[in-house]
């Protein structure tokens, strides 16, 4: 018998509208880059400014892959900011935001350091966070859905970006979250 297909559980809360979006979502499970080593160029640079502890570096090269990632799937560049302690309150640290407004500025913010204890944060989770982010804005631009939802398909497509642009064994930060929520719940971001 086939299994059900698998969907987080907030979908039932979800319109009719809103169901059709996720389960496009969910349907698509790899996203493919044109040239993975040029993409990826950046990354070791990302590593060393996070070795380093240098913001402005690490905000330097971050800005250069989302560049490289927007330009090879042919979408508008999203800019990144990157900002030092993460914020956190009792459900948890944020990672990284997307921004999207109405008048089409688009804006990803990531945080390079735990709220916990101010450490900077490791390289695969920092490149993990910024490649979500990332896939916010792919999920407008390059698959033209009409809202980013957090799916199964989604998680499948962070990770197959990480794996073009990373070449590496993936390690347990390959988790997903079990009912995360939908994706743009903050006020402010829509
Ligand atoms: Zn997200």
């Amino acid at each position: 018998m086939p299994s059900a297909p698998q969907r987080f559980g907030y979908y039932r809360r979800l319109s009719a509208k809103d169901r059709a979006i996720y389960r496009r979502s969910d349907a698509i499970t790899s996203l493919a880059l044109h040239d993975p080593p040029r993409v990826g160029l950046p990354c070791d640079a990302i590593e060393a400014a996070l070795r380093e502890d240098d913001r402005r570096a690490v905000q330097r090269a971050s800005q250069a892959l989302s560049r490289a990632v927007c330009e090879d799937l042919g979408v508008s560049v999203v800019p990144v900011r990157v900002l030092a302690r993460r914020p956190a309150d009792a459900t948890g640290e944020l990672h990284g935001l997307y921004e999207r407004h109405e008048d089409g500025r688009t804006l990803i913010r990531v945080w390079m350091r735990t709220a916990a204890h101010e450490r900077v944060v490791a390289f695969r989770t920092y490149l993990r966070t910024l490649v979500h982010e990332l896939c916010h804005h792919l999920d407008y631009e390059h698959l033209r859905l009409a809202d980013s939802y957090h799916t199964r398909g989604f998680f499948q497509r962070e990770s197959s970006l990480v794996r073009q642009l990373r070449p590496a064994p993936e390690t347990a930060d390959e988790g997903e979250p079990r009912d995360p929520s939908p994706q743009l719940a903050l006020p402010g971001f829509g």
